[in-house]
């Protein structure tokens, strides 16, 4: 029987059951990066939640859209490239081409369209016009604006009541603006920057028509799922949609998915505080599968504490998933992925889905009937392949990763082995000394406590 799936959907605030507005051809879309440096950990984390939600999809559905923009015209990429002493596409080539080896490493798949802001002027232009003549738009000094008053229910999505946002609230008062709370669609740029010709002046279009085009082009005035980052619901999200609605009359998309927030080490990550962590800098020391693990290891809309334990709990449990897949064939055939799928139906409940491939593994260890464990593999595979895991050869695995232990890693097997002996346990604590000399790390027991050196 064909799974349900189920997504909590921002726009009515529960959780709903998924009907696509056309079963034969399902479309999504997200927003993508802002290409104007290498991105930090919690950028992926829409790539990779997302990226699941679009496997699932595949596996109900026969064809999905997915398209997932890039922003390649912004203040932060002009500041950025005169600060490098480049041209802006000299800087947003390089940052895309970043991007992609990233996902790569990441293993998300490739999406359907992946359109770029600049290729899409045109598109941009039209809604423009559109939204004038329904009057949902006004020109003022150069810039078009959106009139947010003439939107019914704006703040529909964000469940913001307009007149507390202005009374409470940051939105920029311009000279120009006839209400506070309108937002720019197009603005002269300054000297020296991208600007292109369009019936409202030269300029540069605003970050929020971007998406309304670009989706519309791709996937329709109303299309099934519109998905981002929780920071993104508001303003970006909610101009997205007064938009699109003031241009064709309806609310763009069906269901709205948002992804939690990450923290590292409980904290925001900000400059002030120095504790910004570059993706490509993650990547070159842990497999991008460890960073997907460690990602998919907590519920998607619940704020996630990236750690370095984190990652060391991770990397150890895939090293397990990957020790009973060395008991299966490599030529397992994969027939099943039922009981993850499950999971992942149930509003992409990947903590759960991990905590099944989990069990799927202690029955593959403790097994001794060739046909159950045939069956068991078949099982973790197919369920692996859902999360977008388990993708290497177990040898490559276990090679490539073999010298990658951190010393967080070490000092937590040191731990655990201490525990063990405490509890008697003798074989685990030999273990996990076995273990360490497999890393060619040797440990040491002193009267102050066990000490450890590397042996290569
Ligand atoms: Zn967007």
């Amino acid at each position: 029987m064909m799974q349900k799936l189920q997504l909590y959907n921002s726009l009515s605030n529960s959780s709903e059951d998924f009907v696509p507005i056309d079963a034969s051809n399902v479309r999504i879309y997200a927003c993508g990066p802002t290409v104007y440096a290498s991105p930090h950990v919690g950028n992926a984390r829409p790539l990779i939640v997302f990226d699941v939600l679009f496997r699932v999809l595949k596996e109900l559905y026969p064809q999905v859209t997915y398209v997932r923009n890039v922003t390649d015209v912004d203040d932060k990429i002009n500041a950025r490239a005169r600060e490098r002493g480049i041209s802006i596409g000299e800087l947003t080539s390089e940052v895309i081409e970043e991007f992609h080896k990233n996902t790569s490493l990441l293993g998300i798949l490739p999406v359907t369209h992946e359109p770029r802001a600049t290729f899409h002027i045109a598109e941009m232009s039209d809604i423009i016009g559109k939204l004038l003549s329904n009057g949902f738009a006004y020109e003022s000094h150069g810039h078009v604006l959106f009139r947010v008053r003439k939107m019914p229910n704006y703040g529909m999505l964000s469940k913001r009541n307009v007149d507390d946002m202005i009374a409470g609230s940051r939105v920029e008062v311009a000279p120009y603006k006839e209400d506070p709370m309108d937002f720019v669609l197009w603005k002269p740029s300054e000297e020296g920057m991208p600007a292109w010709d369009s019936p409202f002046g030269k300029g540069r279009p605003g970050w929020h028509i971007e998406c309304s085009a670009m989706s519309h082009k791709y996937l329709g005035s109303r299309f099934d799922i519109h998905a981002g980052g929780q920071d993104l619901m508001f303003p970006h999200h909610e101009n997205e949609l007064a938009q699109n609605f003031g241009a064709f009359g309806c609310v763009m998309a069906k269901y709205w998915v948002h992804n939690g927030m990450l923290l590292v080490n409980g904290q925001k990550m900000s400059k002030s505080l120095n504790n910004i962590i570059s993706l490509d800098d993650i990547l070159r020391r842990h497999d991008g599968e460890v960073v997907r693990y460690a990602m998919l290891s907590s519920h998607y809309q619940k704020t996630l504490d990236w750690t370095d334990r984190l990652v060391s709990q991770s990397k150890q449990s895939l090293d397990r998933l990957y020790s009973a897949m060395k008991l299966c064939d490599d030529e397992t055939n994969v027939e099943s992925n039922d009981v993850v799928l499950k999971s992942l139906c149930g509003n992409l409940n990947t903590p759960f889905a991990l905590r099944v491939l989990h069990e799927i593994s202690d029955r593959i260890f403790k097994s001794s009937d060739k046909h159950e464990i045939n069956r068991l593999c078949s099982q973790l595979k197919g369920g692996a392949a859902m999360l977008g895991l388990l993708r290497k050869k177990t040898d490559d695995w276990f090679r490539q990763n073999s010298d990658l232990i951190s010393e967080e890693e070490i000092e937590q097997l040191i731990l655990e082995r201490k525990t063990a002996k405490l509890e008697k346990n003798f074989q685990l604590a030999d273990e996990i000394r076995k273990k360490l000399e497999e890393k060619n790390i040797r440990i040491e027991d002193t009267p102050n406590g066990t000490t450890w050196r590397s042996i290569t």
